[in-house]
């Protein structure tokens, strides 16, 4: 199914960030949409519940991924994450979380976290969680077919050289 108008937007938005020189990693794009955000995005695996693949957490002032840790695919699912985040996908507030996680509800997360998302990848009725699908797979394709490192190696010598 062709990603939306919305979907190619967004990838577009995010891929007009990159860096202009160099390797463009998943992880360099996260911190492209932090720096043009000005709100830190911190990523790291975690130990998640068994079947969640990633969550992400709102706090006042800053963004967390978690990607579960030993996941094969986590640069999929980090970019599904982005997805949410880029498509202002809110999540569900951590009050409302906690009602539905006993888990959640006895950590001292709540105190300064504002909404979570969680989730993984498949089949979902949901629109978030599909928009975020296509986000992922769209910004990866992309992702991967980018001009070479050494195209951009060889563009910033001629730079420096005749700048
Ligand atoms: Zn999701």
């Amino acid at each position: 199914m062709p990603a939306s108008r919305v979907v190619t937007r967004a990838v577009n938005d995010v891929l007009a960030l990159a860096p202009r020189h160099g390797e463009v990693s998943l992880t360099r794009l996260v911190e492209a949409v932090s720096d043009s955000r000005g709100r830190t995005i911190d990523i790291a695996h975690a130990d998640l519940p068994p079947g969640v693949c990633g969550q992400w957490r709102q706090y006042s002032d800053h963004d967390v991924f978690l990607i579960q840790r030993g996941l094969p695919a986590w640069d999929r699912t980090l970019a599904h994450e982005l997805g949410h985040l880029v498509l202002g996908h809110e999540g569900i507030s951590i009050t409302q979380a906690a009602q539905e996680s006993t888990e959640l509800a006895t950590s001292d997360l709540i105190g300064y976290m504002l909404n979570q998302r969680t989730g993984c990848m498949g089949p979902s009725g949901e629109d978030a969680e599909q928009e975020a699908e296509d986000f992922a797979a769209l910004l990866i394709y992309r992702l991967g077919r980018l001009p070479s490192d050494r195209s951009s190696i060889v563009q910033v010598r001629l730079g420096e050289a005749f700048g």
